[in-house]
């Protein structure tokens, strides 16, 4: 699956592709409750824990493996 992105400065970021091997999207309120570190390999841990979420648009969703580009 292509996925394409428009965040410039995230370290995943080509040429408005990402070209990280897998993301993580979650809400944006689980987002912001989990540590920085959790990504997608943490995936079935973080549901286990949390549980799926649900979100009633695309606006509350967010891309957990940004990372900043050079940081
Ligand atoms: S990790 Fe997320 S924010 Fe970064 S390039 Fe990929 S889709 Fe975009």
């Amino acid at each position: 699956m292509e996925v394409h992105c428009t965040v410039k400065n995230c370290r995943w970021w080509e040429n408005n592709y990402c070209i990280a091997q897998g993301i993580l999207i979650t809400s944006d309120e689980l987002g912001e409750m989990l540590p920085e570190s959790y990504d997608y390999q943490q995936t079935q841990s973080i549901v286990q824990q949390y549980g799926e979420t649900s979100v009633d648009s695309c606006m509350a969703t967010c891309c957990k493996t940004f990372e900043a580009a050079g940081g």
